[in-house]
């Protein structure tokens, strides 16, 4: 998508700090980190978030749950926490699909 910010990440067109790429998914650290860790995984394929998920796109889902505990693994995260926000009132602020890894202070719960 030529407008989207993280399509424009993945093309290298903007600028990050890349921690993981391969043929489906990029991950990369958050410009505004909330933790001491705090990346995040997006897939290649452009949706809009966790509602345009499909039978078709879903695949690539498990895919970054796998990612993301191999970058824990290799990283010694010490409990981790996975976020996306769907729909503005849940705060997403950037439509493309992407999940929060945030990890190395304690976390509170229920979430804000
Ligand atoms: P959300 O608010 O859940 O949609 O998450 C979007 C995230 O993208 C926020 O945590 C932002 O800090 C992050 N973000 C925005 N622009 C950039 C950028 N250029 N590089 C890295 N992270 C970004
Ligand atoms: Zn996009």
């Amino acid at each position: 998508m030529s407008d989207c910010l993280f399509c424009k990440i993945i093309s290298g067109e903007i600028p990050s700090s890349c921690v993981y790429e391969d043929d489906q998914v990029f991950a990369f650290n958050d410009i505004d980190p909330q933790a001491p860790v705090h990346f995040l995984v997006i897939p290649k394929e452009h949706i809009s978030g966790a509602d345009a998920i499909t039978s078709e796109n879903s695949a690539v889902v498990a895919h970054i749950f796998e990612v993301i505990a191999n970058l824990a693994k290799k990283h010694k995260l010490d409990g981790f926490r996975v976020v996306s926000n769907c729909g503005q009132s849940a705060g997403q602020t950037v439509m493309h699909l992407h999940f929060h890894v945030l990890s190395g202070r304690d976390m509170t719960w229920p979430p804000g």
